[in-house]
């Protein structure tokens, strides 16, 4: 071993112990320097097939690829394998000896630098923890071998003449259920860990047993690990589901002055099964480990992954164990973090969760692991979708619709979109005309508000603008209606306009529109109409036409005074029909032809013509023959003069126009 220079021989700093964020220098750096912060080294083992039973010795679902990386299948896709890299990876065929070697007994030397060093084993279960740390008489692990080279040079660096005396203690104490018992001593119950005014963790009241030799240290560790030992047999496989941690200390004092003294500690732990405890469905007392296991592990991960990114708090507090590591994690201590898997298929969810906890780099691989490696008892539990359970070729063809419909944008000249917004065109075309305005009109407000590509209609800008059209084309439709329906009021205004008296003659049909107007029955005639000229001209051009255009006419009429001996004359305005003659004379021809021909039936179809008044003109007509003008009416007895002019005026015009055709 190098000497160890007395400058670098520096007691460690008490801020880098508190926050173990790397402030110390390591011994090898000159004092001038900042350290880089201390990360905590990570490597994998895997250990062989250890189940002889038959079928058990198949496909491994795990395989390494280098000295520093592995693979393994990724359950979610068979195509697919998780490639992990790590500071180092140990394979089946790995000997304890490469273990120790490669990663552990290279950081033992710093322990009589006056620093802290940990080695940690993690993993599953099963998974070949202890047999990395403890191994067997045949295999001996980390512990014996780490206990012995470091006996070993503490012999030699404080022998006799050497400027340091070194002496050697040890404790071993159990964290369980997140009480920390002394192994060497059961009986003291729970133990307080405290962290003194320098900033290093101690725990008063531990036994600390001075070993010299290995023989010395078996003889104190193995009643201690009986003792773990009766304790798992009596409590269900309590080794398992507790924190076995050995401390090994060395004390250096200088043998001349200035007789500083320093301390560097090794922690040596196996570390409860990390397995998923909720899957094991336990309960009661084994639940109750399980949470304390799974705290502890869960801040121990915490821990690590704060140290290696180097985050300025790491939460060591947050459980007893990171807490007993504060000042062995992290600062200016070497740490050792041991990963151990199994290669058997039923391991392959807890091989992943520690890997994950392990891994410093993880990416995915796109190549098969082995067509074997994932089968139904592995993959049970776990829900895949249609994608997951096809195959590459078998799953694109299962994703390719609807990954294609989302990515590729729709071209508007393209037949499919084409034949979709002529389908959509035919729909908004069949729509109420103001429904589809405010349609587009919202469509309009979401594209001017910036939803780029989400307006309600999602229609390209082409489409949009025949929309448009088809909206102002029914728009210029409802407008032409109106006109209409306003050019047919008025028609039937001036219906009325003839004869107001004669309204009950015009057919339901026409007064329908009118139903909604409240105005009285003359007044209209002398304010509401109002026609229009394409109207006038219309009934200009053709005389017969059946509507008849109204003139004022001043008329005089007596008027009743208070003095009745006085009647008094006054011009009144009117309104009255001024019908074409041509129609008059029309229309007195066929009423003269249906006096004459009409039996009383057909006499009967004229307006104010009744039973008894049609009796009289057929009547009248067999005693003095026809009537030579329609005038002679009022010589019928019965039918006064007054009555002949309200008949003429009631059926003169439609007979005229048409509408009551003459008895054949
Ligand atoms: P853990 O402590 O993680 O629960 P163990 O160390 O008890 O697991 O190992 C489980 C079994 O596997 C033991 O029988 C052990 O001897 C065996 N084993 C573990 N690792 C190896 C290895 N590298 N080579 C051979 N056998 C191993
Ligand atoms: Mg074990």
């Amino acid at each position: 071993m190098d000497p160890v220079l007395p400058a670098q021989r520096r007691p460690r700093e008490k801020a880098a112990a508190t926050t173990g964020a790397g402030r110390c220098l390591p011994s090898k750096m000159s004092s001038g320097r900042r350290p880089p912060p201390a990360r905590v080294r990570v490597a994998v083992r895997l250990r062989p097939f250890v189940d002889r039973t038959e079928g058990a010795r198949d496909t491994p679902c795990v395989r390494g690829l280098n000295s520093c990386s592995l693979e393994i299948a990724n359950w979610r896709n068979q195509q697919e394998t998780l490639k992990y890299q790590f500071d180092a990876f140990y394979g089946e065929g790995s000997s304890q000896q490469d273990i120790y070697g490669g990663s552990v007994q290279p950081i033992l030397r710093h322990l009589l630098e006056g620093q802290n060093a940990s080695v940690l084993a993690y993993g599953p279960t099963g998974a070949g923890k202890t047999h990395t740390m403890l191994g067997s008489p045949e295999q001996p692990g980390v512990i014996p071998r780490a206990l012995m080279d470091l006996l070993q040079l503490t012999r030699e660096e404080g022998a006799e003449g050497r400027p340091w005396a070194l002496s050697v203690t040890m404790s071993y104490l159990e964290i369980y259920q997140e009480k920390v018992l002394d192994l060497l001593e059961p009986a003291s119950g729970d133990l307080v860990i405290r962290e003194d005014c320098r900033g290093n963790i101690l725990i008063p009241g531990l036994t600390q047993k001075p070993i010299t030799s290995f023989a010395e240290f078996e003889r104190h560790f193995l009643p201690a690990s009986r003792n773990r030992t009766v304790g798992a047999t009596r409590l269900n496989q309590r080794s398992s589901r507790s924190h076995a941690v050995l401390l090994v200390k060395v004390d250096q004092r200088e043998r001349f002055a200035p007789f500083r003294q320093r301390e560097g500690k090794l922690y040596l732990i196996d570390l409860a099964g990390s397995e998923d405890n909720r899957r094991t469905g336990n309960k009661g007392l084994r639940l109750k480990e399980s949470g304390a296991i799974n705290t502890s592990l869960f801040v121990l991960g915490k821990v690590v992954d704060a140290l290696n990114q180097g985050f300025p708090r790491v939460p060591y507090r947050d459980s007893k164990l990171t807490r007993l590591l504060q000042d062995s994690l992290g600062g200016s201590a070497h740490s050792i973090l041991i990963a151990n898997i199994a290669p058997e298929r039923r391991f392959y969810l807890d091989t992943v969760t520690a890997l994950n906890f392990a891994a410093r780099s993880k990416e995915v691989i796109n190549r098969p692991f082995t067509n074997e490696s994932l089968q139904a008892p592995v993959l049970g539990p776990v829900k895949l979708s249609q994608k997951e359970l096809l195959g590459p070729p078998e799953a694109k063809r299962a994703r390719e619709p609807e990954e294609e419909e989302a990515e590729t944008p729709d071209p508007p000249e393209a037949p499919a979109s084409g034949s979709q917004s002529l389908s959509l065109l035919q729909k908004l075309s069949n729509m109420d005309p103001a429904v589809l305005e405010r349609l587009v009109n919202l469509d309009r407000l979401l594209g001017s508000q910036g939803s780029k590509g989400a307006s309600l209609l999602n229609t390209p800008k082409r489409e949009r603008m025949v929309l448009m059209k088809t909206v102002e084309e029914k728009d210029l439709e409802i407008k032409r209606l109106k006109m209409k329906q306003k050019e047919l009021e008025t028609k039937v205004l001036a219906q009325e306009a003839v004869d107001p008296k004669d309204k009950e003659n015009i057919s339901p049909k026409m007064l329908r529109p009118l139903s909604c107007r409240t105005t009285t029955e003359t007044e209209p005639l002398k304010k509401a109409v109002v026609i229009p000229l394409q109207l006038l001209q219309k009934q200009a051009a053709s005389p017969h036409t059946e509507v008849h255009i109204l003139k004022k006419r001043g008329r005089k009429r007596k008027l009743e005074h208070q003095d009745a001996s006085k009647p008094e004359e006054k011009l009144e305005e009117v309104w009255e029909p001024e019908i074409s003659p041509e129609l008059l004379a029309l229309g007195r021809q066929k009423i003269l032809e249906l006096l004459n021909k009409g039996s009383a039936r057909d006499l009967r179809s004229l307006q104010r013509i009744g039973q008894k008044k049609a009796q009289l003109i057929v009547g009248w007509r067999e005693l003095h023959g026809p009537f030579s003008q329609v005038e002679d009416l009022e010589r019928v007895e019965g039918i006064s003069g007054k009555q002949m002019e309200s008949f003429l005026k009631a059926n003169i015009l439609s007979l005229a126009a048409g509408q009551r055709s003459c008895p054949s």
